[in-house]
């Protein structure tokens, strides 16, 4: 079941006689209980898609549904009433910074009227969560940015919502940073069971914790579907960048017609999955079909609790014993693409 439905969502932007298209005729379903990412450069329409799921903004065509109800058929007050049932984190925190991390997290606890004694317990059992027992009467500028965020994951689950919006929630933090938030995120998915959306320009990010993955590039979703998949065979160029950019396990675009022509050889990119090595395919492949091969590019890289492989392999000897093998080795692709 999708917690949000996005259906031929269209927005464009009109100042005077100018008109700008930051997204186009998008699809897409955020499933309940997973994470789900949406990855795209500077000015793909990340940001539109925020303030569109989140009701600040309401598109020029088609319907965004969260939780059941379509935001664009909803009143004002209607639309504040969906939103608190989404928990937002941003890359700058934005905390306040007149109030102790006890006064931030209760803020909008006392937005719904808790009682002060609620609140109390409330706050003492979201600090807990997030290891900052000790942080409750601390200002947000004693914090480093890894606590911080660590707050404003606390504030933004205060009320229980069923989805988290997370806007480029680590683009701030340093890599190790990131990781603890990432770690931290996974957990509010799987221990509260809570739906996250990522916004993010970074792929590390997808990959260590979304389930799904969307890719946004000029305003129109070019790929989408489980990150696994998106990983192993991309099918759109920006994809490819985005990989290529932090996994370097793959041949990039044009590189595969230049080592076939450079070596005079079969190249083969596979993938594999971390039941199997890539070195016995391998050595099983020179005994059968008297080739000698080379690793090109690749690697191992982990994907949330799994690890997967893509390799490209050089592979030369007899052409038709190459031909043999080549087709050999992709006989036994996992979700691969051969070149
Ligand atoms: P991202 O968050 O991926 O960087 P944005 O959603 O901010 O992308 O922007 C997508 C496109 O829409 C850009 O070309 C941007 O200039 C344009 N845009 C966004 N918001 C507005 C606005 N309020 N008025 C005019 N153009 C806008």
């Amino acid at each position: 079941d999708a917690l949000i439905e996005l259906r031929g969502v269209g927005k464009t932007f009109t100042r005077g006689k100018s008109t700008v298209t930051a997204l186009r005729d998008i699809d897409l379903d955020v499933p309940q209980g997973r994470v789900s990412a949406v990855i795209g450069y500077s000015g793909a329409g990340k940001s539109t898609l925020v303030r569109l799921i989140n009701g600040l903004e309401r598109p020029t065509e088609g319907s965004v549904v969260v939780d059941g109800k379509d935001l664009t058929s909803l009143s004002a007050k209607e639309i504040r009433e969906v939103r608190s049932r989404i928990g937002m984190i941003f890359q700058q925190f934005n905390l306040f910074s007149s109030r102790t991390v006890f006064g931030n997290i209760a803020y909008p606890l006392q937005l719904a009227g808790w009682s002060k004694e609620r609140q109390k317990a409330r706050v003492a059992e979201l600090l807990s969560f997030v290891g900052l027992t000790d942080k409750a009467w601390a200002y947000p500028e004693e914090l480093s940015g890894g606590q911080k965020q660590r707050i404003g994951i606390a504030r933004a689950l205060a009320t229980s919502p069923p989805i988290l919006l997370a806007d480029e929630a680590t683009s701030a933090l340093d890599p190790d940073t990131t990781q603890d938030v990432l770690r931290l995120l996974r957990r509010v998915n799987e221990e509260l069971g809570v739906t996250i959306v990522v916004i993010t320009h970074e792929m590390d990010v997808v990959r260590s914790l979304a389930d799904h993955v969307a890719v946004l590039d000029g305003g129109v979703l070019v790929e989408h579907g489980p990150v696994r998949d998106v990983i192993a065979a991309p099918s759109h160029a920006t994809t490819r960048r985005f990989l290529d950019a932090t996994l370097r396990t793959r041949p990039g675009d044009g590189e595969l017609e230049q080592l076939r022509s450079a070596y005079d050889a079969e190249v083969v990119t596979v993938t594999v999955d971390d039941r199997h090595t890539i070195g016995g395919r391998l050595s099983d492949l020179v005994r059968r079909h008297d080739v000698t091969f080379e690793l090109v590019h690749g690697g191992y890289t982990a994907v949330k609790d799994d690890a997967l492989g893509t390799f490209t392999v050089l592979l030369q000897g007899d052409p038709d014993a190459v031909r043999r093998a080549a087709a050999d080795l992709r006989g036994t692709l996992v979700d691969g693409d051969v070149a």
